[in-house]
This record gives C-alpha cells, sequence and structure tokens, in this order.
C-alpha cells in the first residue's frame, strides 16, 4: 500500500466544495511516526461555521423531502465507494494518527458497517398505525429529521466515529456538519468527497476544522438542532450543558477505563492474548481499550509474568510497516503525557514490571514513540488508577474474589466498556446483570457493538441518553410526530396503470 503524502493544506468542505474560509489561523497536523510536520491545518472561525449552517439550512428541505429510498441509493453508492477506496483511507489514517495500518483498515471497516445500517434507512424510518382509536379516527406516529445537525469527533477514530453519526443523520434526511480533530483532519475531507462523487448533493455534507472556536460557534448556532459529540468526559459535559442551555438535541461519550477481570477457571493464555491486544493495540488510544487488568485470587502470579514478557517484546513501528503491532502515540505532548503517568505510578508506589518510557524505533528517533508498559499492585487509590491514560499502560489490580471484582468497578467513575474472562456460565451471567457499565464482554475484551446495536457507556462515559448509532441514533437523529386523522368520506384519486414508483 502506498503510503499517504498529500502536502497541501487540510482546508474545510462546505456547500460541496474544498474552502479556505477566514484562514486566519492555522495549526501543523504530524506524521507521529516521523515526528515531522506533514501539512497545515486550517483553523475556521464562527464566520466559516455560519457558512457552513446557511449552505446546510438550504440544502435541508430538498433532501429531507427525497424519499427516503432515494436517499439510501445515495448512501449505497458511498458504501460502494468506501470499499473501493477504503485502503487509501486507512493509509492516511495511520499517517495522521500513527496506528498501525491493519487497525486503520478494521476502523474503516467497522465505519462502513454503519454507512450498511444506514442504507436501511426506509425501514428503520417506518412508522406505527393504529386503526380505530375511536369510531372512524385512525392514530399513527412518523420520525420526521431534525434540520442541520452537527458531529464533533475524537483523534482516536477519524473514520470510524464521524461513520457512527454522519451516515445516519444524513440518511434520516438531516444535513450535517462535522468538526474531526484537529490531529487527523485529513479522513474527514476524502469522506466528503467520496460523498460528492456518490451524488449527494451539494450542502448536505460539510466540513469545519477547527478547534474550540469552531465547537463554540457550533454549540450556540440557533440553526443547528443537534449535536453529537465523541472526545474526552471533561469535553463531554462542557459539550452537554452548552449545547442543552442553548437548546439542542446533545449526545456526548465521553472518556473511559476499562476494566478486564481474569477469573481463575478462566483459559489464561487466551487471557493473556486479550490483554495485550485491548491493551497495546493502537498504543492504547482507543476509548475501548483496556487499561486494568483485576486478577482474581492466584491468577495474577500465574500471568504477570506472561504479561511482562508479551509487553517487552512488541514489534514498535512506523504504522505502515506490514509486521507492526503497535505504532507511535498521536502527538509529542501525548508522549509526554503517557509518560508523565508512568513516572506518577512509580511515585504512587505501583510496582513498574515494565518501562516503556523513551522506547526509540530506529531511522525514527523523532516520532512519538513509547514502549509497552506494565504495572503490578496498582490500588483504586492511585491517580493512575482513576485516571484515563490513553496510551500503552496496563495497570494489573489483585482482588480476592468476584464480588471484590464487581464492587471495584462498579464504584469506577467511568463505565464504558468492561470484560470478564471465565468458563464459568453463572459467573457470565451475575457479571452480565451486576456489572454498572454500558458495554460488556464476555470472554470478548473489546465488545464495540455492532453498527444495528448502538454505542455508549454508563456513568461518566456518556451524558445525554441516547447511544450513537443503531436505532437509537436514528432516534437521536429524528422527532416522532404523532397525527390522529378521522374523514367524512373518502378521497376518489383517478386511475393510474403504471406500478407507482418513488418519485
Ligand atoms: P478531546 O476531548 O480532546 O477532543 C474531542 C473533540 O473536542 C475534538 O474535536 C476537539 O477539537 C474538541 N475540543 C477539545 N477541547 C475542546 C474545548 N476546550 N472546547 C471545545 N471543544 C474542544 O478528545 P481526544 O483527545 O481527541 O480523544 C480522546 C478522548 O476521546 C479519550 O478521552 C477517549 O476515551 C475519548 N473517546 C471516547 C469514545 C466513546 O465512545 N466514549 C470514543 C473515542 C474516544
Amino acid at each position: 500500500m502506498k503510503a499517504f503524502n498529500d502536502t497541501a493544506d487540510v482546508t474545510h468542505f462546505i456547500g460541496g466544495n474544498r474552502v479556505r474560509g477566514a484562514a486566519t489561523r492555522t495549526q501543523a497536523v504530524f506524521n507521529p511516526a516521523t515526528g515531522a510536520e506533514a501539512r497545515k491545518l486550517i483553523l475556521g472561525e464562527s464566520g466559516d461555521v455560519a457558512a457552513a449552517v446557511e449552505s446546510a439550512k438550504a440544502a435541508f428541505p430538498k433532501w429531507s423531502d427525497t424519499p427516503p429510498i432515494r436517499r439510501a441509493r445515495v448512501m449505497l453508492r458511498f458504501l460502494e465507494l468506501m470499499n473501493k477506496r477504503r485502503d487509501e483511507l486507512a493509509a492516511i489514517i495511520t499517517a495522521e494518527h500513527g496506528k498501525v495500518f491493519s487497525d486503520a483498515q478494521g476502523e474503516v471497516e467497522r465505519g462502513i458497517d454503519v454507512i450498511e445500517f444506514a442504507c436501511g434507512i426506509p425501514q428503520l424510518l417506518k412508522g406505527d398505525y393504529t386503526e380505530q382509536v375511536s369510531t372512524g379516527m385512525d392514530n399513527w406516529t412518523m420520525r420526521q429529521p431534525l434540520g442541520v445537525v452537527a458531529g464533533i469527533t475524537p483523534f482516536n477514530f477519524p473514520c470510524m466515529v464521524p461513520c457512527w453519526m454522519f451516515p445516519v443523520a444524513i440518511a434520516a434526511g438531516n444535513t450535517f456538519i462535522l468538526k474531526p480533530s484537529e490531529r487527523d483532519p485529513s479522513a474527514s475531507l476524502f469522506m466528503g468527497e467520496l460523498l460528492k462523487e456518490a451524488g449527494l448533493p451539494d450542502g448536505v455534507f460539510n466540513v469545519v476544522q477547527g478547534d474550540k472556536v469552531v465547537v463554540d460557534a457550533l454549540l450556540t448556532h440557533p440553526d443547528v438542532k443537534a449535536v453529537s459529540f465523541v472526545g474526552s468526559t471533561p469535553i463531554a459535559n462542557y459539550i452537554y450543558e452548552t449545547g442543552a442551555k442553548h437548546g439542542k438535541r446533545v449526545q456526548a461519550l465521553g472518556g473511559a477505563k476499562n476494566h478486564m477481570v481474569v477469573m481463575p477457571d478462566a483459559d489464561l493464555d487466551k487471557a493473556v492474548d486479550a490483554l495485550i491486544g485491548a491493551a497495546y493495540g493502537s498504543a492504547g488510544e482507543r476509548c475501548m481499550a483496556i487499561s486494568v487488568a483485576v486478577l482474581v485470587g492466584d491468577v495474577a502470579d500465574k500471568i504477570v509474568p506472561k504479561l511482562a514478557e508479551r509487553a517487552r517484546s512488541l514489534v514498535i513501528k512506523n504504522g505502515m510497516e506490514t509486521d507492526a503491532e503497535m505504532g507511535p502515540l498521536v502527538t509529542r505532548q501525548a508522549l509526554e503525557r503517557v509518560e508523565g503517568y508512568v513516572a506518577l505510578g512509580v511515585e504512587e508506589g505501583a510496582t513498574l514490571v515494565v518501562d516503556g518510557r523513551g522506547h526509540k524505533v530506529p531511522g525514527h528517533e523523532n516520532g512519538f514513540f513509547t514502549g509497552g508498559t506494565l504495572f503490578d499492585h496498582v490500588t483504586p487509590q492511585m491517580r493512575i488508577y482513576k485516571e484515563e491514560i490513553f496510551g500503552p499502560v496496563l495497570s494489573c489490580v489483585r482482588v480476592h474474589d468476584f464480588t471484590e471484582a464487581v464492587d471495584l468497578i462498579n464504584a469506577h467513575e467511568f463505565g464504558n466498556g468492561v470484560s470478564c474472562f471465565t468458563r464459568d456460565g453463572n459467573v457470565a451471567r451475575e457479571f452480565g446483570r451486576r456489572i454498572d457499565v454500558g458495554m460488556v464482554g464476555i470472554n470478548v475484551p473489546i465488545p464495540v457493538p455492532m453498527a444495528w446495536h448502538g454505542f455508549g457507556g454508563f456513568k461518566r462515559s456518556l451524558f445525554g441518553d441516547m447511544h450513537a448509532y443503531g436505532e437509537e441514533g436514528v432516534r437521536f437523529y429524528t422527532k416522532q410526530k404523532s397525527i390522529m386523522q378521522r374523514w367524512p368520506e373518502s378521497v376518489g384519486k383517478g386511475a393510474e396503470f403504471a406500478m407507482p414508483t418513488a418519485r
């Protein structure tokens, strides 16, 4: 696969065109594997948001009036183009995010899953109907689009997370403004171009690049009806409060600290494989990464040495090299933050079993690499346990029994994902019922729900009540209308001889 190598400035995408807008401020986009500045990103201003909203608002009447099956056909063409160009998109992701190419391919595929789901929008928008609610009177409900809606997305999935939002929103008849992460913004333009090629009318999908200035302009603009956000918890909280204050529908997915319980009866080799992949895959920069191993009874003594051996031998390289298991972190600041947490863990008294700090990749000495770090004897009072590190750092917490494991996890402020490895059906069942976390895996380390199920955590991992994508996604992007109707007599229509079709 050819590495992505576009050096042009990253612009907005408004009304179907790449535009520079006000372009008063720029920010560097780096290649994390080399540490070199690769492109410049234009940071939007409130005027650019106003232009995008104007364009999306102008496109809304016609798009929302287009029959759902015809909107679905545009999505179907977009799906074909995404499938055809998926590796190019994955290369863009690796170049700006740093994750290994096979992981970027997986991300694109999980995004494509949601596009496939959105192609079923005619079925998903079907309302319900009750005949004869009163004599001569019927009642039905329909779901209608909201208008202009916005999505604000994090750096760690520059294709998949936007795809949690815009395919469903657009297929449901809304027009959309995406504010991607400023760290890896190019995937958004690639998808914008493919949507245009698929026949999406100009203005239905727009991108405004930028930072807090753009986010705040979206949150306060009276014509933005709903905001979907995915990112860290403090910002999710802010988005939820500010959006709600300005009368918007808001779903804001936040940060995480995901635990994996290993019971003494589990297949320990499989549990080690699962922990290594889920803790160090994507350099730990996943909201569903496992960052805490909860080791029950004598499990720790049996598996910590194996985890250490595997953490030490991770193949850490430029993500475009086919044998790479782990790439760099996204930025130098992220690298400094993660290595700072390793120092903090030592200060707090955790046992540093493997120290990933200072890892150098030959030929990529300026890349933002760190190695896999493993801590043992981590306790719930430590900050490295409580806070989201978002890097390749796995903390082992030792507990006596199943109940202590469940209580520990339920007391944590986050509740995004969790996993339990066991061979005991009753333990698995009790775990699923008692755990206060939104997405649960039983012998599955990263239980990201499929496109038709919906994604969302509990506690401070989700603000709002609707999950991303799936049927909840459709509900989030539509409003329900109820109609009651009665007719004194039936209305004649005149004869039609051809099979009726959508027009
Ligand atoms: P982030 O919160 O820093 O940024 C997310 C978005 O918010 C970006 O578009 C950014 O430009 C914008 N933003 C940042 N600071 C802002 C501010 N002060 N005001 C307004 N907008 C602001 O998150 P990130 O570092 O890009 O992504 C990593 C975080 O996202 C982690 O906490 C991770 O757990 C979380 N995440 C959660 C999920 C989930 O589904 N729950 C999925 C992926 C990532």
